[in-house]
């Protein structure tokens, strides 16, 4: 069956509610009809210069929460990307394909960046797109479910694997981004323009999963609002009550215009409460489930090794038939 593939990176002790709702919860359901592939970006991490030990520890915490998520190992393969060596390989070739400017266009990089200064700016953080793009089409993933901001890579990634197809024969799959238009981008609390990042201006804004419930619910009755009193959809003119309703909608299961018709006649305190319980009813047994698997660290370290061996089989066979493609000396 048809590939998918997504990753996650470990450069937070938690996965944050915007994580969860714009890429990890699409990654369930689609166990039952792809041959899935999802791990932890960990070399994508390294673009940010982690404490070496930091790093190690938020590699398992991010693979246990993809377990407490409900990606299912025993159906799907669940690995490390530094575990498997054909991610940067395969990056080196696409990088000798990739125009200057074009990768000097990612949006990403340019936020990025400019948030860092010059200074603190690596090279790494400048090529993480076409890095992503070898992740994909190793694998040759049909589908990659991401939040919206990684649409702009996907573009890349599909260009990547044009080209690459046009130039030495059929060799990728051409990958499809798998964005949810409703969740794509959950935003902040405190600044609902702006997306939820773990790289957030203010903790405040953030739903860190593995947090005690209580400071999440704190968060959340302290989150912006608009100004008039009414609770209605609109992301222009009510972005902190649209971010609220948007959660509240796919926590809940509840399309949008039965949830609002619901708040008539109700409060943004209402609206803040129902969000907070729903945050709380979903944040509790999965964090309960994710310190469970961290206490059993045997048992998370071997499924990630059987899911190492199992990706560089696949990986393998990729690397293998582009080398020769482009004409390096076979070994
Ligand atoms: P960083 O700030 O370190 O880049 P991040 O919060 O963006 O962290 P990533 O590991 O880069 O997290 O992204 C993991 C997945 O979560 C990606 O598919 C990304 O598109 C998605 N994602 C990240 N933030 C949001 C958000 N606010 N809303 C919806 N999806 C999101
Ligand atoms: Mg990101």
């Amino acid at each position: 069956s048809d590939r998918v593939l997504s990753l996650i990176q470990p450069t937070a002790d938690s996965l944050h509610l915007g994580n969860y709702l714009g890429a990890l919860r699409q990654w369930v359901p689609l166990q039952d009809s792809y041959d899935a592939f999802y791990g932890v970006a960990d070399l994508h991490a390294l673009t940010v210069e982690p404490d070496p030990v930091v790093l190690k520890e938020r590699t398992l915490r991010a693979a246990a929460q993809l377990i407490a998520a409900g990606i299912d190992p025993s159906r799907s393969t669940v690995f490390v990307q530094s575990h498997v060596v054909e991610h940067t390989q395969l990056s080196w070739v696409l990088s000798c394909m990739t125009g200057f400017g074009q990768a000097s266009r990612m949006t990403q990089f340019k936020d990025k960046s400019a948030k860092a200064g010059s200074d603190s700016t690596n090279v790494g953080l400048f090529s993480y797109p076409i890095l992503m793009a070898a992740d994909i089409l190793l694998y040759q993933a049909a589908q990659v479910p991401v939040g919206e901001d990684q649409r702009q890579h996907l573009e890349l990634t599909r260009d990547l694997a044009g080209r690459f197809n046009a130039r030495y024969g059929r060799t990728f799959v051409v990958p499809e981004p798998h964005i949810l238009k409703s969740v794509g981008k959950i935003q902040d609390l405190q600044e609902p323009t702006a997306k939820m990042s773990k790289s957030a201006a203010s903790p405040n804004g953030l739903i860190d999963l593995l947090d005690d419930p209580k400071i999440n619910v704190k968060k959340i009755k302290s989150a912006v609002t608009d100004s008039g009193r009414e609770i209605s959809f609109d992301e222009d003119a009510k972005p902190g009550v649209s971010n609220l309703l948007t959660i509240l909608a796919a926590l809940t299961d509840e399309p949008m215009d039965t949830l609002v018709a619901g708040f008539e006649g109700k409060g943004y305190g209402d609206l803040k409460g129902a969000v907070a319980d729903a945050v709380t009813a979903f944040a509790a047994p999965y964090r309960e489930r994710t310190l469970q698997l961290l206490d059993e660290r045997t048992e998370l370290e071997k499924i990630l090794a059987e899911g190492a061996a199992h990706a560089r089989e696949v990986a393998h066979s990729t690397i293998t038939d582009v080398y020769a493609k482009v004409g390096l000396l076979p070994a």
